[in-house]
């Protein structure tokens, strides 16, 4: 795939990618393509033996199909520009643009929880400095590439900085990240210091309650991550593999930082592991709830039980604001990707009686289970969390349940 963006606007991008389907024993292929259905693709071409298979584009429901005429493996060109409006609006404004697939902007086609092995070569104008899901070499004079093989093909992120904009600085020893923040915007050396430090205990921690380290060159992850603060309107923290991305102004003036722990808590639970798809019930109690609890067992080994108990308060209390109102829905009910409190503090607070019952080690044996059972594997289903409590804790399966759905 060849991405270029000189001498485009905010948000556009000229890809070029060329692939091979193998049919195996379907009749059709279907790959995520496209947003906005009126803006997002222009000037798209296509390129293939018609004789072997036909294409459509369907733009409103952001798929490209292909029907295999006949033979297995077929060749596929394609060209086009692509206009991310979520990138525009979220970032157009600010001094850095990025590229996710996570909110319906398929910038590239992709068969959602499969495996390819692919090659990227990036162009920038020289003002533009990437950052990727997965590290990139610097080939020349805006130039940048990678080969990625076995890569989950829906989890190619970018980060585009304006160089002038951003100042690096990066942690040593023994974990090497690069820290991009604004200049003029950063941090205090407390901030920076606080940072470093739960980076580095909850990825020891982390690696070591699910089994794994950080760093798994199988799932191409062979660096740590980068964190890169922008100044992008009112949205949330993303975890995208190579980096982390929140809002800077968060970043120098919250009084805890905490949610970037969770961030990276989801290098092993969330959207790139977890593999259950959006609309299925439990969803995001799969990809979400269960990070966040984690995120609170790191805080609870790390700080200790006090400061535990009061963050459990605070979540209770900014449930009980929706409690018994419209917004408060079951867990299980959340397929979509909403920052919401049923979510990131009803889901904990399930989490956090249920490990009372069979004790707080017992559950992080068990969601650590859980990661090294599914991580990976498509077609992932929230019952099959259900079903691995269940074999163990039959009883407290049932009352989990029960909580989830109601
Ligand atoms: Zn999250």
């Amino acid at each position: 795939m060849n991405i270029s963006k000189i001498n485009q606007d905010e948000g556009n991008m000229h890809v070029s990618c060329s692939f091979v389907i193998d049919f195996q024993k379907s009749d059709s292929v279907v790959m995520n393509f496209g947003g906005d259905g009126k803006l997002s693709v222009e000037n798209l071409t296509i390129q293939t033996d018609t004789s072997s298979l036909k294409y459509s584009y369907q733009p409103d429901a952001r798929k490209l199909v292909f029907k295999k005429i006949q033979g297995r493996s077929i060749g596929v060109k394609m060209n086009y520009n692509y206009t991310n409006l979520s990138a525009f609006f979220i970032y157009g404004g600010g001094t850095a643009e990025l590229w996710e697939t996570s909110f319906n902007e398929h910038y590239y086609p992709y068969l959602p929880d499969c495996y390819a092995d692919i090659t990227l070569n990036l162009e920038l104008p020289d003002s533009i400095f990437p950052l990727c899901s997965y590290p990139l070499k610097h080939t020349g004079s805006g130039k940048y590439g990678c080969r990625i093989n076995g890569m989950l093909q829906q989890s190619l992120s970018l980060a585009l900085l304006q160089k002038s904009a951003y100042i690096r600085t990066t942690a040593g020893e023994p974990y090497d990240m690069d820290i991009y923040q604004i200049a003029g915007m950063q941090c205090s050396k407390r901030r920076y210091d606080e940072l470093l430090e739960l980076a580095r205990a909850s990825i020891s921690y982390f690696g070591k309650i699910y089994g794994d380290e950080y760093l798994c060159p199988q799932r191409g992850i062979t660096q740590y991550p980068a964190f890169v603060f922008h100044n992008g309107k009112g949205f949330s923290n993303r975890y995208n593999i190579g980096f982390i991305s929140a809002s800077q102004e968060k970043f120098s003036t919250y009084p805890d930082i905490y949610p970037l722990v969770h961030e990276i808590g989801h290098r092993w639970l969330g959207e790139w592991t977890l593999l259950i798809r959006d609309g299925q019930p439990g969803a995001y109690f799969i990809k979400e709830s269960l990070n966040e609890f984690m995120t609170l067992m790191f805080l609870r080994h790390h700080f200790g039980n006090g400061l535990y108990l009061s963050l459990i308060e605070k979540y209770n209390a900014e449930y009980q604001k929706i409690i018994n109102t419209p917004q408060d829905e079951p867990v299980v009910n959340l397929v979509e990707n909403n920052n919401n409190t049923v979510v990131y503090r009803k889901g904990p607070l399930i989490l956090d009686r249920f490990a009372k019952e069979i004790g707080y080690e017992n559950c992080i044996s068990l969601i650590s289970s859980f990661y090294q059972k599914y991580a990976g594997k498509p077609n992932l289903k929230y019952s099959d969390f259900i079903n691995l409590v269940n074999s163990t804790w039959p009883n407290a399966a049932n009352e989990l349940k029960n909580w989830i759905e109601n």
